[in-house]
């Protein structure tokens, strides 16, 4: 059985293994690849 988590970000339920944590929060895969490239924008302009 796989559990439905909801995303943080759309709100969209979507399958805990499909689940991208950041920040400690679920986040679906379309989202996540905003996220992780928002971070890493964020982590470039402190350096
Ligand atoms: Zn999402």
């Amino acid at each position: 059985m796989s559990e439905l988590l909801c995303c943080e970000r759309c709100g969209e339920l979507t399958i805990f293994e499909r689940m991208t944590y950041i920040n400690n929060k679920p986040i679906c895969s379309s989202c996540s690849e905003n996220a992780v490239y928002a971070l890493q924008t964020a982590d470039s302009e402190e350096q």
